[in-house]
């Protein structure tokens, strides 16, 4: 794909700017717009999607939706995305009418675990080893070259942890492929984690990059649950994700925001684990610890404007505060009465398990201190440690 000048322009405060999608992602970028002067027209066919209830025009209709397409078409400058799994076809019928970045094609990678890490592979990075199931004719081609300890991974749909399965034995691995519903597969080979981290970058038309600080997260149940940021990795091993999210995004031709997660291994070395071509739950510490945050940088990105300074202002933890603590929802008091603690809430009105309702960040001058500080809030809400 050619970055022509059309995509170069910058589009100016007032100009109008759509979102696919209408989740707290969604919602955030409406918020960061807003901030800077754009309007915003958000496409969900949720009448309470918490980023619709912001926009200045919501869109309530299918993302295959036609009408709803063009009239969002018309109504934009240029569009962007919340989530990978928006329709390919739908962002290539709003790219004839306005912007749109990401481009279909680098979601079409983001949606498919097999394209995601043959791309990772071609840009350089290291990933796990895997091999592509489609029948259950491919298991013992598939087992012979992974073997036990695996993972099974739908390529498809998988979010959370969801739609995955560990597999130690080739009984295992048949099983597994049947509860997963025979849907195209990866089989992974189960590494040795050290730690988890991510990369959240911004590349705009003119090939520049900026990134966040690196994250260190922490999973609950598949889940989300903390962020630690600057990871407590040494500053070559960020250096090196840091280069691997961004010859992935150059070998894309992406643009945008992008989070790239990657695993440390116990020897040292990082891998590609995958890619999502948006703003990630890991850069909400940039809400409330950096110059810019990852919103304003999708809004920048987006509308082809210089990239915003990405320094981290102070050492951050955030917490992902889910459904499963709403019995009500926890009395806030308790944080709201803390120094450098910020809570974000979405605007969900129903709670359930593992439902994203909010998040706070804890900002602190050492890393030891944020976390301590994440740790005791999360105690004084009574909902647990890590
Ligand atoms: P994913 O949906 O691919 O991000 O996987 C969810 C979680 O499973 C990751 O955050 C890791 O904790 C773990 N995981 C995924 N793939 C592997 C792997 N190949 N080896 C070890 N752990 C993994």
């Amino acid at each position: 794909m050619n970055v022509g000048a059309a995509e170069t322009r910058p589009l100016l405060p007032g100009a109008t700017l759509g979102v696919v999608g209408g989740g707290q992602l969604g919602r955030m970028f409406v918020l960061a717009a807003k901030v800077m002067g754009y309007k915003v027209v958000v496409l969900d066919p949720d009448p309470a999607s918490p980023a619709g209830e912001l926009a200045d025009i919501h869109l309530k209709a299918d993302y295959r939706d036609a009408v709803a397409l063009l009239r969002m078409g018309s109504l934009c400058d240029a569009v962007t995305t919340e989530f990978e799994n928006v329709p390919a076809g739908s962002m290539d019928t709003l790219a004839k009418h306005c912007r749109v970045a990401p481009a279909a094609s680098a979601l079409a990678v983001a949606q498919d675990r097999l394209a995601e890490k043959t791309h990772a592979r071609a840009s350089g990075c290291e990933t796990a080893p895997f091999a592509n199931i489609e029948s259950m004719a491919d298991l013992d081609a598939a087992w012979t070259a992974i073997g036990a300890p695996a993972l099974l991974k739908t390529r498809r749909l998988g979010y959370d942890g969801k739609g995955q399965a560990r597999v130690d034995s080739r009984a295992d691995l048949a099983a597994a492929f049947a509860g997963l519903g025979g849907v195209p597969c990866l089989l992974e080979g189960f590494l040795p984690l050290e730690r988890e981290v991510s990369v959240v970058l911004a590349r705009n038309a003119r090939d520049e990059i900026a990134f966040f600080a690196v994250a260190e997260n922490k999973h609950r149940n598949g889940i989300l649950d903390i962020s630690i940021v600057p990871a407590r990795i040494p500053e070559p091993l960020a250096e090196k994700a840091r280069d691997m999210a961004a010859h992935l995004a150059r070998e894309m031709n992406y643009i945008g925001v992008m989070a790239v997660e990657f695993f440390v291994l116990k020897d040292g070395r990082v891998v590609f684990n995958e890619m999502a071509p948006r703003p990630h739950n890991s850069g909400h510490y940039t809400l409330d610890a950096c110059a810019t945050d990852q919103f304003q940088q999708q809004v920048r990105a987006l509308c082809g404007l210089p990239l915003g300074d990405t320094r981290l202002l102070s050492p951050v933890v955030m917490v992902n505060l889910l459904g499963d603590v709403w019995q009500p929802q926890p009395s806030w008091e308790v944080l709201l009465d803390r120094p450098g603690v910020q809570l974000h809430l979405y605007g969900k009105a129903e709670a359930r398990p593992g439902r994203k309702m909010g998040h706070y960040n804890c900002l602190a001058p050492t890393v030891d201190a944020a976390l301590e500080l994440a740790m005791e809030t999360r105690a004084s809400l009574g909902i647990g440690r890590a």
